[in-house]
């Protein structure tokens, strides 16, 4: 049952409250979650009831912008599509990443128990987006002349590092394609049996045009079945399909195949959309709350995966599509393929072409998050110079927090900001606006610190927390001067610790220091003047 009670800490016992029209009068709340209290009220009846947050999120499916109710309060299931683990991620993955980190923060902080799972794909995807060309993990080993495993070790890693370097949350469950091959081949025999695939010579194929009789296979995107169909050319080597617009759910191994395993069918590997099924459905359940993923996913991949879930369990699988838009760079979208795939390291490092200087990460997440999740953002230096400028502005405000004098009079309030921002953040995760009503906390700062402005005790801590919540916990940003100050400070205490070894002849130890701190990235100096260090 659902039932509003206002919002923040209004649950206040003796307070008039409605359910389905009738007044009753709260004699006691128990939060169990901020999002949902057990009520006991005067008519000697307990309530389960859920918090509107007046969280708006635009949903692909019905392209409006739509109240977001979880399925099953307080908890939210989302699922985000994960890279593709070939090759180094680009900027524009990370920016995909990014946004839903943002999601996941936020709808963390209105209280609702989120589980996030985000895939890692690491069989199964051929270079066409039609079952066609090679596969992306043989042809990458083959030319680094590694296992196709290595291969995805060494990518799953780097991406990890770079999610790290963005001071993004790891998801809740981050599984992996072949960790769930037979999660997989289940679903293939029930979309068999549901009669909504067929097998040729090892092959299964997913029958979208007997789908298309019973459900909408369009219904992500609202194209013309008719128009894909007359649009989408025949492929040679294909002519087995039924239909054109038929994909593969497993294909059948070449002697030659690295990576292959048995099923029902043969040796063979899964097609590349039934991955995300599977595991969307074992993790999640058939039906959840968010899937997610980047706008150039849905035409294809997404459509996919709602024509698998259906024909295995009749059910929608997710019900609110959230679709990120591409970063560009100079209004064409950043790809591998377009060879404008910057990677983060480039960027932090200023080493590409394109680039006049380096950016710290946290300077390139400001800028992603200073745009919409769903407006295109075009890579530019002099946009990324103005974010500089924004996000040291940002944080040297942030830093004068602690030196502000509190006074009997008070000339804020707080509240009304942060009411401010939590409405940003609720019409769909509007960060752009976040960002601007944070700088109205940085006016606040600046002038209580000029002594032009006056701020009581208690409107300053409410300010701290503002900040504490959707600077660092929301935003997820990072004061990187602060971290290198800290750092230093720990690395000279090291420093001494490894002195002091050696001049008591513990080479053993002052040794395991020097090469510890290397395999960090972190190079020691030594000279007569004493001992420095540097980032390698
Ligand atoms: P992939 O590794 O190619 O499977 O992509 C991982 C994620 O990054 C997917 O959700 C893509 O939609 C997303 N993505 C790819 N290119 C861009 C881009 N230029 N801007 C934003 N997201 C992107
Ligand atoms: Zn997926």
């Amino acid at each position: 049952m659902q039932c509003k009670a206002g919002t923040g800490d209004n649950w206040n016992a003796g307070v008039p409250f409605q359910i389905k029209k009738q007044s009753f009068r709260l004699q006691s709340v128990d939060l169990a979650f901020k999002q949902l209290a057990i009520l006991k009220l005067y008519d000697g009846k307990y309530y389960i009831c859920t918090m509107n947050t007046g969280l708006q999120l635009y949903n692909t499916l019905s392209r409006k912008k739509e109240s977001f109710q979880p399925l099953n309060a307080p908890n939210v299931g989302m699922y985000v599509c994960g890279p593709t683990v070939y090759s180094d991620v680009h900027l524009g993955n990370c920016r995909t990443f990014m946004s839903f980190d943002l999601i996941f923060r936020y709808l963390k902080y209105l209280g609702y128990k989120v589980r996030y799972v985000r895939n890692i794909t690491d069989a199964g995807h051929l270079e066409g987006d039609r079952d066609e060309g090679d596969d992306k993990f043989a042809k990458r080993a083959k030319l680094e002349q590694l296992e196709p495993m290595e291969i995805v070790q060494k990518y799953t890693l780097g991406f990890h590092d770079v999610m790290r370097m963005f001071n993004t949350l790891p998801p809740s469950i981050e599984p992996t394609a072949t960790g769930h091959i037979i999660e997989q081949i289940e679903m293939i025999k029930i979309i068999i049996e549901n009669g909504y695939a067929y097998e040729i010579g090892g092959n299964v194929y997913f029958d979208v045009e007997k789908y298309s009789k019973e459900y909408n296979y369009t219904i992500l995107t609202n194209r013309n079945l008719e128009d894909m169909l007359n649009n989408t050319r025949e492929l040679g080597g294909q002519d087995e399909k039924h239909g054109r617009l038929d994909f593969a759910l497993w294909i059948k191994a070449k002697p030659e195949t690295l990576m292959q395993w048995q099923s029902p069918w043969g040796m063979g590997f899964p097609g590349w959309h039934i991955e995300c099924s599977a595991m969307s459905a074992k993790y999640l359940g058939a039906e959840f709350d968010i899937h997610g993923g980047g706008m150039d996913l849905a035409a294809t991949h997404h459509t996919n995966e709602i024509a698998q879930s259906e024909a295995c369990s009749h059910h929608q699988p997710a019900r609110f599509w959230m679709h990120t838009n591409m970063l560009t760079v100079n209004g064409t979208r950043m790809s591998k393929s377009a060879g404008n795939g910057f990677l983060p390291l480039q960027l932090f490092t200023g080493d590409h072409p394109l680039l006049k200087k380096g950016y710290s990460p946290m300077t390139v997440k400001f800028f992603m998050m200073q745009a919409h999740y769903r407006s295109t953002l075009d890579f530019s230096n002099d946009a990324l110079d103005a974010s500089e400028k924004g996000f040291k502005r940002l944080m040297a405000a942030v830093n004068l927090l602690e030196k502000l004098t509190v006074s009997e009079q008070n000339d804020f309030d707080i509240d009304a900001l942060k009411a401010n921002c939590i409405n940003a953040m609720n019409d769909d995760f509007n960060s752009p606006v976040l960002i601007a009503e944070l700088f109205e906390a940085v006016r606040i700062i600046n002038t209580v610190y000029d002594g032009k402005a006056k701020i009581s005790a208690v409107e300053l801590a409410k300010l701290k927390q503002l900040i504490q919540d959707f600077v660092f916990d929301i935003l997820g940003l990072k004061d990187e001067e602060s971290y290198n100050l800290e750092l230093n400070s720990v690395l000279e205490m090291v420093i001494d610790l490894r002195k002091e070894a050696k001049e008591n002849k513990d080479y053993a130890t002052s040794d395991k220091i020097r090469i510890g701190l290397q395999e960090l990235g972190i190079q020691l100096k030594d000279s007569k003047e004493g001992t420095t260090w540097s980032k390698v």
